[in-house]
């Protein structure tokens, strides 16, 4: 039996982690990129093989921001796993200050692990996709990149690039049998969100019509929605997962 090979950036904890464990259920073999959590990730794989029906997991570090790390990813993948036909895009940080009180140095960063990450490891990706006629790739964006949240503009503002991305993917490579669609989380329960102050968070749940948190499993039905068969017309789109927030 031959498993299709998913790599999920930033995929030791949060929603790339549920993302991770949905994807292995469903038959993939996946790679799971991490920076700095290695405990989590090579438990995560151990604990994935040790179930496994025949698909394999393997965690990789790699710093998706540098593009020789991201290089790598991708040989120790197709070396272990074999060609990368699912790409997730999972990986990001968030910051929150004020517009001015923004450094240079920050903006640099937030660009770069938010959104110059996505690009490097698309780049590595297509090669063998568009070799292959064959490859979905998906991109984890934000509500606040299609709303806008105060004392989050960089945030914000990689996040609306993500879409921008994923809608030129979806042109330029659609008649080569890749689809790319971004999913944009509303306010999910993990340790991004636990960061956030108490009157921050009330703040959220208050402008949410489901009226609770999402949790990271939901972010990762989506994800598998998009990556599987029945979302085989779909390219271009921004699918929320937001309980309704940013209606
Ligand atoms: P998280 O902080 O738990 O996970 C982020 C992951 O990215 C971590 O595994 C981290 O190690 C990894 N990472 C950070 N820098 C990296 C780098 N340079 N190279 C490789 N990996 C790196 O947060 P999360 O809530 O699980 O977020 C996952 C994605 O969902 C992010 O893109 C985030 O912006 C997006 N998102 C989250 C929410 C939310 O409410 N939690 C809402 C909207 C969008």
């Amino acid at each position: 039996m031959i498993y299709p090979t998913a790599l999920v950036t930033g995929g030791s904890r949060g929603i790339g982690k549920a993302i991770v464990q949905q994807l292995f259920e469903q038959g993939y073999n996946v790679a799971i990129n991490y920076f700095r959590s290695e405990t989590c990730a090579v438990e995560l794989a151990a604990a994935l093989n040790k179930h496994s029906l025949g698909n394999k997991a393997i965690a990789i570090c790699a710093d998706v921001s540098n593009a020789s790390q991201v290089e790598i990813m991708f040989e120790e993948t197709k070396k272990h796993l074999g060609t990368v036909s699912l790409l997730v895009n999972n990986t990001g940080i968030s910051q929150q200050k004020l517009f001015t009180d923004i450094t240079e140095a920050e903006w640099d960063t937030m660009f770069a692990v938010n959104i110059k990450s996505m690009f490097l490891c698309c780049r590595q990706a297509l090669t063998d996709m568009i070799h292959n006629k064959n490859g979905k790739i998906i991109n984890i964006s934000s509500m606040w990149g299609q709303v806008g949240a105060s004392c989050e503009v960089h945030y914000s503002a990689s996040k609306a690039g993500i879409i921008g991305m994923t809608k030129t993917g979806a042109k330029e490579l659609g008649k080569r049998g890749i689809t790319v669609n971004a999913v944009a989380p509303g306010f999910i329960d993990t340790d991004m969100t636990a960061a956030l102050t108490e009157t921050a968070k009330n703040a959220a749940l208050g402008s949410i019509p489901m009226g609770r948190m999402g949790t990271p499993e939901n972010v990762a039905k989506a994800v598998a929605f998009l990556a599987g068969e029945d979302a085989g017309y779909i390219t271009g789109q921004v699918l929320a997962v937001d309980g309704g927030m940013s209606m």
